[in-house]
């Protein structure tokens, strides 16, 4: 429960923010007005992130498996407002109980667990699987529906803009690497507490274990994608005591591995497909959004890292504002 009436306050006109100027920037694509549409749709993100922020001070996030249980028994966010009123409809309450059944069992839901979820964009009623023709309640389109499936539960990059972002990640590390000592690239820091070093060797790791995964759905027919998971960030640590050129070296060399595999691929052959043990049915490109996502996330985690640390060590930067090292993800391709 929320204490402080102020933060109470803020939370609830950031909150109303978000939803008008995501509603007005809709209304401006939807005059063909594009500029003051993204203008609306910044300002909104501006006050969802600080909602956000507003809401985790309120402490109200625990784990998941705390959240699923407030999101049952009613402790909706609105209801910290309002008092208990909350009506989740049956499906939102039985999918959640579902979700909640599986972390008591300390894992994620499954493919036959939690099939493709759609929501109608005119009335917001949710639907699992395909969803009927029409909305029931409002009798909009299947057509527009806003679908959350299985398959693009890991992102909806294609194949190119997938070979894209494997491809320039060994230049991005060395930039993020450029103009910092042995020493400095071997110290831990950030959010794991791992020196740029590990990161990287963690990035290796991951990148072999795709790289298998890739060969068994390429080579073999609906191969079992078990849902072992790559070793852990700990496991890098000898990474830390090699050289940098070490590090870059066996970083491209991995990578180089990986895309001359890729390399070519018609289509087709980007839509194979294994059985993931908890994904289900998956083509290849569920796996290149999975590598992806992961790897950016560290990618920005590391210039957050490089950035802090030259600060600490007082490095002075050559440029006044130096280029930006993780490029932003360019538009879906
Ligand atoms: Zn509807």
């Amino acid at each position: 429960m929320i204490d402080n009436t102020s933060l109470q306050r803020s939370l609830c006109d950031l909150s109303l923010g978000f939803t008008a100027y995501h509603a007005w920037a809709v209304q401006a694509r939807h005059e063909r007005l594009y500029n003051i549409a993204r203008l609306l749709e910044a300002a909104s993100n501006v006050k969802r992130i600080r909602a956000e922020l507003a809401f985790r001070k309120s402490h109200l996030v625990a784990n998941c498996a705390k959240n699923i249980q407030q999101a049952l028994t009613g402790l909706e966010p609105q209801t910290v407002m309002t008092g208990k009123v909350t009506k989740i409809n049956s499906l939102l309450y039985t999918l959640l109980q579902r979700a909640s059944q599986a972390l008591s069992e300390g894992r994620d839901l499954r493919f036959d667990e939690l099939g493709d979820l759609a929501i109608c964009t005119s009335c917001g009623e949710l639907y699992e699987g395909a969803g009927p023709e029409a909305c029931l309640l409002c009798g909009t389109v299947r057509e527009g529906f806003l679908p959350f499936t299985c398959n693009d539960a890991m992102g909806t990059r294609g194949p190119h803009g997938i070979m894209g972002l494997l491809g320039c990640a060994a230049n991005v590390i060395e930039r993020l690497f450029d103009g910092l000592s042995e020493e400095i690239l071997s110290a831990p820091a950030g959010p794991y507490n791992v020196s740029l070093k590990e990161m990287v060797g963690h990035l290796i790791a991951f990148d072999e274990v795709f790289r298998e995964r890739a060969w068994l759905i390429l080579e073999t027919n609906s191969p079992v994608i078990s849902d072992y998971n790559p070793p852990h960030l700990a496991e890098a640590e000898p990474y830390r005591y090699k050289s940098s050129e070490e590090v870059l070296e066996a970083f491209r060399e991995s990578r180089g591995r990986t895309l001359s595999l890729l390399r070519g691929l018609t289509n087709a052959a980007w839509h194979r497909v294994g059985k993931h043990e908890v994904y289900g049915i998956i083509p290849l490109t569920h796996q290149g959004n999975w590598i992806i996502s992961h790897e950016r996330s560290h990618l920005i985690d590391m210039a957050q890292m490089r950035h802090n640390l030259l600060i600490e060590h007082n490095v002075k930067q050559a440029h006044e504002l130096p280029p930006q090292l993780v490029p932003h993800l360019p538009e879906e391709e």
